[in-house]
């Protein structure tokens, strides 16, 4: 099965301890779209402006993502600029500009309207949820958002997630969107709005997957160096929704499978500036990584007293 996103399609500045870049393919869709494409094949619905070199996308096409539901409109496209310092783990905005996007209507192509596995990535709830009107008969329907949003969309946000099987948002966001400091609550206030499943990503610290009656935790992979984070939510989101789409498969313990495949991805896109680690990687060092998760985590729980 495909998987379908709709999302930012951006020019990200970013800076890190280690270096900055400008002007680099970036958004959450972008992201998603790269990340999943080692899984599955990706329907993407955006907008860029005239501005956006379109040349650097060729890199993603030739990966098999349809960009069918990609205008280009007249005006600036969709700007971020963001800095880390020595906390990896949060970036700091200093700027958003919505450009296109503050006036974007999605269409989602005809050919796109039967998408089983549906990701909303991070936008204004009012086109996720605009898109997710246009979809049939979805077998899937997930979400994520950020601080920007919760701050300034947060009652088209809690309607959007009456409608979503499942959400992604880091642990400060979660905090935020439902004012509970602790994450189990914070789950389990978002749970009784709409989804079934919340996953709850921090960064370094690995990501939690709540479910009515069970929590899964994934640890982020040790890595020795982290480059540039930007990224890594959209990547985790597009392993794990490419993965269930691939299988087609929602049982809990495929789920789990889905979460590490997720964590695998983020700890391959922070090895480099945007998307560039994951153009070079290959299913081969993917599952290589998954590997390495099982041995980090398993252990024998047999006492020899
Ligand atoms: P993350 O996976 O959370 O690190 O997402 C990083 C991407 O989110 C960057 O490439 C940005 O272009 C994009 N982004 C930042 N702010 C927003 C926003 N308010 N709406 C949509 N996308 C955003």
């Amino acid at each position: 099965m495909s998987v379908l996103v709709v999302g930012s399609v951006a020019l990200d500045s970013v800076e890190t301890p280690f270096g900055r870049a400008d002007d680099v393919l970036g958004g959450s869709a972008n992201y998603f779209a790269a990340s999943a494409s080692h899984q599955t094949e990706v329907q993407l619905v955006g907008v860029v402006g005239s501005d956006y070199p379109m040349e650097k996308l060729e890199p993603l096409k030739a990966r098999g993502i349809d960009f069918a539901g990609l205008e280009q409109m007249e005006g600036e496209s969709f700007r971020w600029r963001g800095r880390y310092r020595h906390d990896l783990n949060s970036a700091e905005t200093l700027e958003t500009r919505l450009g296109v996007f503050s006036h974007f209507k999605p269409k989602i192509p005809v050919q796109f309207t039967d998408a089983k596995y549906v990701f909303l990535a991070n936008i204004d709830p009012r086109l996720q949820l605009e898109v997710l009107r246009q979809v049939k008969a979805p077998t899937l329907v997930a979400c994520d958002t950020m601080n920007f949003w919760i701050e300034s969309r947060r009652a088209d946000l809690i309607e959007l997630i009456k409608h979503v099987d499942l959400i992604t948002l880091n642990d400060g966001e979660a905090r935020q969107l439902t004012e509970c400091s602790n994450l189990v609550q914070a789950a389990r206030w978002i749970m009784e709005r709409g989804p079934k499943t919340v996953l709850i990503k921090k960064g370094e610290h690995g990501a939690f997957m709540f479910m009515r009656d069970e929590i899964f935790f994934a640890p982020a992979y040790p890595l020795e160096s982290v480059f540039d984070p930007t990224g890594a939510g959209d990547s985790f989101a597009g392993g794990f929704m490419g993965w269930l789409a691939r299988t087609n498969d929602l049982s809990t313990a495929n789920l789990r499978r889905a979460v590490i495949v997720g964590s695998a991805m983020g700890s391959f896109v922070v090895e480099g500036f945007s998307i560039t680690r994951l153009l070079e990687i290959s299913r081969d060092d993917i599952e290589r990584r998954v590997a390495e998760f099982q041995q980090l985590v398993s252990f024998d729980r047999t006492l020899n007293a």
